[in-house]
């Protein structure tokens, strides 16, 4: 599987970037300063198809890594929100609504 958001998840509590885990065939970010041994965050687990289905909202259509790249400048996510900012609008995407996982 395909890391899309490497780099590009931030904890929107420490801001400090996610790292990315594979969990049984998928990928997940969890916040790095959590990650870590001494870490004093909580683990703010976000999928990747989570985030996809966000993007394929608004565009209609999956994106390429490469397309993703050149669109989305950073993602910050809490526990109840993910908040989508890309580089040529103001406009950013923001849920509230999971809880699936
Ligand atoms: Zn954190």
């Amino acid at each position: 599987m395909t890391i899309l958001f490497k780099g590009k998840i931030i904890c929107g509590y420490c801001k400090k970037k996610h790292v990315h885990k594979n969990e049984r065939g998928r990928i997940k970010y969890i916040c790095s300063h959590y990650n870590r041994k001494s870490g004093n965050c909580v683990r703010n687990l976000i999928s990747q198809d989570q985030i996809m289905e966000l993007m394929e909202l608004k565009f209609r259509r999956l994106l390429s890594k490469e397309e993703i790249d050149s669109v989305v400048d950073y993602i910050e996510v809490t526990e109840d929100k993910i908040q989508i900012n890309f580089y040529e609008e103001k406009e950013v995407i923001l849920s509230n609504t999971y809880g699936q996982f």
